[in-house]
């Protein structure tokens, strides 16, 4: 075995034995369990443990030389000599003796001898265990003791720490989570911004190539009236399409700012339908427009500017998801007993799936199909109309067929 080996063995069984004496109070069973494991680790010709009966608190050391000299294990000068440096007293290479001391009081001796001399190792090791052993006597003859007094003081100083500590965990936890949900807030802030420059810059693009297009071909010297009427048809489309973007992004950005100025009055909606159908049907030629209206219909309770806005929106919308053409039909049904009024436009256009359906009013939602992929759109119009629609307090929905058409509803109050 290797000395390092040996070290470290030496060293495990000194952890073992103070584990031995860890709990024991009895200082009879302490010295009897050293002392044994001492003859069977060690192996020394004699060992002997002396411990101090009960000693008191003296700090001149008188009693405890007098109490070690009376028992006879040494003579007085070797005990005064020990108690005076507070080191090991080497009798020889072979014999030492091992003072049992904490800050000044003598609380035993350990006297050991051996055939062989005692290695420096072996020293060290006796050394420590005769410093730990001193704490454990120690704290058993002079326990820490606490007045009743002293015993509330430091409840209360415990119970004030702890509810200090407990009170301090609770606000970090809750900052952390507000902080997390702002950071949340963030991200999703984040995410949204780059969705919104990814489909703003691509959508803005498509109206543009074509107006620049086709005004590359008004430049040309020599083309026949019906090619300038179909460039500058194309061109003001185009310019429209664009227009409609930027105002979707306008309108977005004072919704997600201070909302909108509302000024709520009477409005005929459908006389803003008929108002907004006949802004229309100059540039739309393959759809005709069909109103639905009762010869008498109430009021409702809007801002005019707003709807203008929502029902154009749906209506241009009509006339985008319906390539081929078609009807796009505006019915007003009225619901007198719970007073609303039920405001509808209905194209025979490409229509939606199901799930389509449920999403058309988030923000940023485009359908994506081959039907779709050629129609421009930034996919905020809905998000924005409903919106609006809230903020004056009515409904807007929507029920669609796929390859059918769609139904766009508001539900207003009067
Ligand atoms: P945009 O038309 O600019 O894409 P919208 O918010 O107005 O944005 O519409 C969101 C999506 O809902 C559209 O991209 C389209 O897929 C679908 N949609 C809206 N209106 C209709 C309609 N009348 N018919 C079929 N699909 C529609």
């Amino acid at each position: 075995m290797t000395e390092t080996d040996t070290k470290s063995i030496s060293w495990k069984w000194l952890k073992n034995l103070l584990k031995l004496i860890e709990d024991e109070t009895d200082t009879k069973i302490i010295i009897d369990k050293i002392r044994s494991s001492f003859k069977e680790f060690l192996n020394f010709e004699t060992t002997e443990i002396y411990i101090v009966e009960r000693p008191n608190d003296e700090k001149d050391g008188k009693s405890y030389v007098d109490k070690l000299a009376s028992s006879s294990f040494f003579s007085r000068d070797v005990i005064e000599e020990i108690f005076l440096h507070k080191n090991p007293y080497k009798i020889s290479n072979k014999e030492i003796v091992y003072p049992l001391e904490l800050e000044n009081r003598m609380l035993g001796l350990i006297h050991v001898k051996s055939k062989l001399p005692i290695l420096d190792y072996e020293h060290e090791l006796l050394w420590s265990f005769c410093d730990h052993l001193s704490i454990k006597l120690d704290s058993l003859f002079f326990p820490i003791q606490f007045t009743p007094e002293s015993k509330t003081k430091i409840k209360e100083i415990s119970n004030s720490i702890f509810n200090n500590l407990k009170g301090f965990l609770e606000a970090s936890l809750e900052k952390l989570k507000l902080l997390e949900d702002e950071n949340l807030q963030l991200v999703k802030l984040n995410e949204t911004r780059i969705e919104l420059i990814n489909n703003v810059s691509h959508e803005l693009r498509t109206p543009l190539v074509s107006i620049m297009g086709f005004s590359k071909i008004l430049q040309r010297r020599e083309i026949d009236e019906a090619l300038i009427k179909e460039a500058s048809d194309q061109i003001q489309s185009a310019g429209s399409r664009l227009s409609r973007m930027i105002d979707d992004l306008i309108q977005l950005n004072r919704a997600s700012n201070k909302g909108w100025e509302i000024t709520i009055e009477n409005l005929d909606l459908g006389e803003i339908a008929e108002f907004v159908i006949e802004s229309l049907s100059p540039l739309n030629k393959e759809h005709s427009f069909i109103c639905i209206f009762p010869d008498d219909y109430p009021l409702v309770d809007g801002d005019r500017k707003l709807l203008r806005q929502v029902i154009e929106n749906l209506l241009l919308n009509a006339i985008k998801y319906s390539p081929e053409g078609g009807n796009i039909k505006c019915e007003i049904k009225v619901n007198d007993a719970k007073k609303k009024l039920y405001f509808s436009i209905e194209d025979e256009g490409i229509g939606m799936t199901e799930e389509e359906t449920k999403k058309v009013f988030d923000r940023f939602y485009r359908a994506k199909n081959t039907q779709t992929e050629n129609i421009a759109g930034l996919g905020l119009g809905l998000s924005i109309c409903k919106d609006v629609i809230e903020a004056i307090n009515g409904n807007i929905y929507c029920e669609s067929t796929f390859g059918r058409g769609s139904k766009f509803i508001l539900e207003l109050n009067f």
